[in-house]
């Protein structure tokens, strides 16, 4: 059936902030094709960029494509985007009828043409895994928030037994230098004073014998922008230079997010993470030795097959020897086609609840404590959103802590210095200082 080609448009990103990026990417190029920004219920055109990392999400993507159906019994033209289409790819309108485009996440640079075919009554696919060609095509980045993301690594060579992303995103690789260098002066003309480096495996990045600490010490020379940072890094990529980057690049934030999934060896191997707990602890102490001051973030699996009780207590053991800042922790979700789907002794969901919740208690204690010992200081945050109250503004510390702050004559992008007065477990409360500061 043919329809009017979509004059607007709404994206909706679940999961990473490569996703997050992706979207905005997505944005930029529609945009480009002169369609508008609209609200879900009223789009022409809706696009579900979706994620594969964790539980039915494929499931939740169906029945997200069901509710896009409105009052009237008419629908928007549907693009499912992001691992999921990758993953799933023609078995998505096979099951839903109703979905015009499925576009894998390294093709999304092709949506406009995809959107014709569709508007011609076909039905659109690209699954290609194509590497760095979408990057050279999608437009310049012009309207940007106070801290931006910025894609300079896609892919992941690791296969983690229970990791779906060497198979969603592709082979690891690069962009090159100078097309960082470039997109995140765009990004600064745009408004950003903060850059987030992103990739699945951002500490992999390297072109031509540079790493990512040398790529970072190159943005620290751009005029305008006020702060790096970095997500998400791999323990056996945490190089020499990046290391040493977190002691000489004054812009580079003292905060670390360096999943380690397990404190076990045994589970460690099982998930082929090629780092053992002892490993993990001796890379955090040599980045503490060079920045005493930094926030350390991670992310935990419970319930990983095989994992004893002996296992999970190794796990809660590497917590209170590290003392994190925040962490994700998530329930082990077999991934089909990943090895761990398959293991032997995949653990009794109410034993995974159980450990779940004994080892968020023990990470929540040490956000708290983390946030709680920060009171009293006296920092620089940069202002990302409106709070919920009148004149309230939220902005960020340099450890990735949300500050809320009356600051009348303040704006959202604004560096102010605040003394922090008080702390909960998710966020802390900030009085400003009349004098400009720059801590950080
Ligand atoms: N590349 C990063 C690394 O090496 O840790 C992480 C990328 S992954 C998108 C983000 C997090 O999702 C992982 O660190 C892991 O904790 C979690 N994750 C991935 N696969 C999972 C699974 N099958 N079940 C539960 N959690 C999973
Ligand atoms: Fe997945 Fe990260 Fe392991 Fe790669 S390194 S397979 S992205 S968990």
């Amino acid at each position: 059936m043919q329809r009017a080609a979509p004059k607007s448009f709404n994206i909706k990103s679940f999961g990473c902030q490569m996703n997050v990026y992706d979207g905005e990417r997505m944005t930029d190029l529609l945009s480009r094709e002169n369609m508008v920004a609209a609200s879900e219920r009223e789009a022409d055109l809706v696009v579900l960029n979706t994620c594969h990392i964790r539980e039915k999400a494929a499931e939740k993507v169906y029945s997200d494509i069901g509710r896009l159906r409105r009052e009237d019994g008419s629908r928007p033209m549907i693009a499912v985007a992001g691992c999921v289409a990758q993953a799933e790819g023609a078995e998505i309108p096979r099951r839903a009828r109703e979905v015009d485009i499925v576009v894998g996440p390294q093709a999304y640079h092709r949506l406009p043409e995809l959107i014709s075919e569709a508007a011609a009554g076909k039905r659109a696919l690209d699954l290609d895994l194509p590497g760095l060609e979408k990057f050279g095509l999608l437009p310049k980045r012009r309207k940007v928030g106070a801290s931006a993301f910025l894609t300079v690594q896609e892919g992941c060579d690791k296969f983690c037994t229970y990791c779906v992303v060497p198979y969603t995103r592709g082979a690891e690789i690069s962009r090159s230098f100078d097309a960082i260098i470039d997109e995140a002066r765009a990004l600064v003309d745009a408004g950003a004073k903060e850059i987030t480096l992103v990739g699945q495996n951002v500490n992999a990045w390297e072109d031509g014998g540079r790493d990512l600490g040398a790529l970072i010490g190159a943005l620290d020379a751009l005029h305008g922008l006020a702060r790096i940072r970095y997500t998400t890094s791999h323990p056996n990529d945490m190089t020499v230079g990046l290391i040493a980057a977190h002691a000489q690049v004054e812009k580079l934030m003292p905060f670390l997010h360096l999943p380690v999934q397990s404190g076990s060896d045994r589970i460690l191997k099982a998930m082929n993470r090629s780092h053992s707990a002892d490993s993990y602890a001796r890379i955090i102490d040599r980045v503490r030795a060079v920045r005493p001051d930094i926030a350390i973030s991670s992310d935990f699996i419970v319930g990983f097959p095989g994992e004893s009780d002996p296992d999970f207590e190794a796990t809660l053991e590497l917590v209170e020897r590290i003392g994190f800042a925040s962490a994700y922790s998530f329930k082990f979700s077999a991934r089909p086609g990943t090895p761990a789907a398959s293991m032997d002794g995949q653990v009794e969901p109410h034993v995974i609840d159980e450990r779940l919740q004994r080892l968020q208690s023990v990470l929540n204690t040490q956000q708290s404590a983390f946030n709680a010992a920060s009171v009293g200081k006296r920092t620089d945050i940069l202002l990302e959103r409106k709070g919920k109250h009148e004149g309230q503004l939220i902005g960020k510390t340099p450890w990735l802590q949300s500050v809320h702050v009356f600051a009348t004559g303040a704006a959202i992008g604004d560096m102010i210095a605040v003394d922090l007065v008080s702390a909960g477990p998710n966020s802390l409360a900030g009085s400003r200082v009349s004098k400009e500061l720059h801590v950080a």
